[in-house]
C-alpha cells in the first residue's frame, strides 16, 4: 500500500518550529500572516523583516530538533510511505530535508495547486479536513494530540486487510 503522509503537524512539530523561529527572529511572529500568498513565502516574510532570506533559512539547520521521534516506527513496515506537503518548493524541500524525515520515507512531494492524491498513493494521512475533502481516496484525519504513528499503521492495516 502506498501511504501519503503530510509533513506538517503529522510528522513535524510545526508549531514548536514555528515558535523557535518567533525566539530566533525578531518580529517574525508580529509579521508572519502578511507573508503568506498562496503559501508562505520565506523570500516576502524577509522583505516585510528588512532582513535577508537567508537569516530564515539558516533557522531551518535546527528542523531536525522538531520531528517527532515516532517516525522511526515507519523503518520496519513493507508499505510505501511518500510525503506530501504543501507550500513554497524550496522552503519545504529545505525543511524537510533538514528535519531528516527523508531517510524514513521512500519519496516526497510539493503540492502547490494540485490536490494531494498525487503519484497514485491509496490514502492520505492528513492534519487538515480540506485536504482530505480534495481528493478521491480515503484519508485519515490525523491529530497529534490523539493519534501518533501507530494509528496510521492500524488504519493502513484496516484499509489493506
Ligand atoms: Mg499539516
Amino acid at each position: 500500500m502506498k501511504i501519503g503522509l503530510d509533513f506538517d503537524r503529522v510528522l513535524f512539530d510545526t508549531d514548536g518550529f514555528k515558535q523557535h523561529l518567533f525566539e530566533e527572529i525578531e518580529g517574525f511572529d508580529r509579521t508572519y500572516s502578511e507573508a503568506k500568498e498562496k503559501v508562505y513565502s520565506p523570500e516576502r516574510h524577509a522583505e516585510i523583516l528588512g532582513i535577508s532570506s537567508g537569516k530564515i533559512y539558516s533557522i531551518l539547520e535546527d528542523a531536525e530538533n522538531f520531528l517527532y521521534p515516532d517516525i522511526e516506527k515507519l523503518d520496519t513496515l513493507e508499505h510505501t510511505f511518500i510525503i506530501v506537503s504543501r507550500g513554497d518548493k524550496k522552503f519545504q524541500n529545505i525543511k524537510i530535508e533538514k528535519s531528516r524525515a527523508i531517510e524514513h520515507v521512500d519519496g516526497l512531494y510539493i503540492v502547490q495547486d494540485d490536490p494531494k492524491d498525487v503519484t497514485d498513493i491509496d490514502f492520505l494521512v492528513d492534519d487538515s479536513k480540506e485536504e482530505l475533502e480534495n481528493v478521491d481516496i480515503p484519508g485519515f484525519h490525523f491529530d497529534r494530540e490523539k493519534h501518533d504513528i501507530n494509528d496510521i499503521i492500524k488504519k493502513a492495516e484496516e484499509l489493506d486487510g
